[in-house]
């Protein structure tokens, strides 16, 4: 591993900030491989060096992982002068790991939202040669019927003239609003919306359910979020 100031790891892991984590060592409440110390600019490696800070074992690690159902209104870039992000939601603990989201929903899209300080993950994941799926949960204005499944899995030709890659339709209501779910392998701007507006169908509601082998949590209400779990983790890597 590489080292590091015992201040700049404890206060990116959102222990405070480096001058607060400067006089709790002052304060003897930081102790390293069981010793106390004084100088919280010492170095140490987190992966190695045991940190122990008010009595409990610091779990060091660099990433974090959060899956949030994204209401509507908030914006998914991570300023904004006017609108709310998501950013806007996430406790201060979680802001310290600087967590991005990984790709953006409309303001008005809601559901599964990853947010992460993990570079290559979310690259990895919004890479246009990865084809990752996304599957939408999408009402739409008008009948969706049997016949539309086809036309997706041919791909769908935008206003731009872009001919989409094949997405799978399932119809799960079909009638003057429709329910169905869509999965797609790329993410081209406003894409969902433009796929049914290319068929004179306007999209009424979409919340996004999966990314590749990751499924919004349903016990998560519109604006929550948790942590992944280590084999939500392990399924996406
Ligand atoms: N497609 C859209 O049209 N909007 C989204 O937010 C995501 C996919």
């Amino acid at each position: 591993g590489k080292k590091e100031r015992v201040d700049k790891i404890l206060s990116n892991m959102g222990y405070g900030s480096r001058k607060e984590i400067k006089s709790c060592a002052r304060e003897g409440r930081i102790e390293v491989n069981g010793e106390r110390i004084s100088d919280s600019s010492i170095k140490v490696d987190p992966q190695i060096d045991d940190i122990v800070f008010d009595g409990e074992k610091v779990i060091y690690r660099e990433y974090i992982y959060i899956m949030m159902n994204k209401p509507d209104g908030v914006v998914s870039s991570t300023d904004d002068p006017i609108n709310r992000t998501v950013l806007d939601l996430l406790d201060d603990k979680y802001l310290v790991f600087n967590p991005h989201p990984v790709g953006r929903l409309d303001k008005d899209t809601e559901g599964l939202l990853l947010l992460t300080n993990d570079g290559k993950l979310s690259h990895e994941l919004l890479s246009p040669r990865k084809h990752v799926d996304k599957t939408y949960y999408v009402e739409v204005d008008g009948y969706v019927e049997e016949r539309h499944v086809k036309i997706f899995e041919s791909g769908i030709i935008l206003d731009d003239g872009y001919k989409t890659m094949p997405s799978v339709l399932k119809i799960l209501e079909s009638g003057y609003v429709s329910k169905v779910h869509l999965t797609i392998k790329e993410g081209k701007y406003h894409q969902v919306k433009r796929m049914f507006e290319a068929l004179d169908m306007k999209v009424l509601y979409l919340k996004r359910i999966s990314i590749g082998n990751l499924t919004l949590d349903e016990n998560l209400s519109e604006g929550e979020y948790r942590e992944l779990s280590e084999s939500e983790l392990l399924a996406l890597l």
